[in-house]
């Protein structure tokens, strides 16, 4: 996989808002470098997807229980698959929403073991890591997909 600065630099834009603001976020979540570091150590890995449908493109309480919904799967598939890969590194979709407010910067992060980076922090194209495993990103009109990974050792 390839980890690309300009989509590292696409989080400093800040449009999530969580830019500085969460451990599992750049720039807490560890330089490129270190980033790929770690992604180097595995060689295979589970794409994962949740699409849904959209009243329109301002359907934003859809859009929120989608997200609710594939991070929840995500979260309960990484429990099953840590019995048999207990070193997998999971790759989600959006910040670390396991606390209501992260303690960043002003104290460690709560649950370490659990937090996920989403695989833009990674800098992972996610569009394109979809295209090259046979994947659709895009759905069609008023669908939306949250796409997530497991990198598997
Ligand atoms: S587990 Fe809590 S403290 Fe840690 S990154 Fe997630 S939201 Fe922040």
């Amino acid at each position: 996989m390839i980890l690309m600065p300009e989509v590292r630099d696409m989080c400093s834009v800040n449009s999530c808002g969580q830019y500085d603001k969460n451990w599992s976020c750049p720039p807490a979540c560890g330089t490129l470098e270190e980033c790929r570091r770690q992604v180097r150590a595995y060689h295979t890995g589970i794409l994962v997807q949740t699409t849904g449908e959209l009243d329109d493109s301002f359907d934003y309480e859809a859009m929120i229980l989608l997200e609710r919904k594939h991070k929840k799967n995500f979260y309960d598939f990484r429990a099953i698959l840590a019995e048999d890969y207990p070193n997998l590194l999971a790759l989600g979709a959006g910040a670390c929403t396991l606390c209501k407010t992260c303690t960043y910067p002003d104290a460690p992060c709560r649950f370490p073991e659990k937090s996920i980076s989403s695989m833009e922090a990674y800098g992972l194209l996610v569009n394109q890591i979809c295209t090259d495993n046979g994947m659709l990103y895009y759905y069609g009109p008023n669908t939306l997909t949250y796409t997530s990974c497991y990198l598997l050792k």
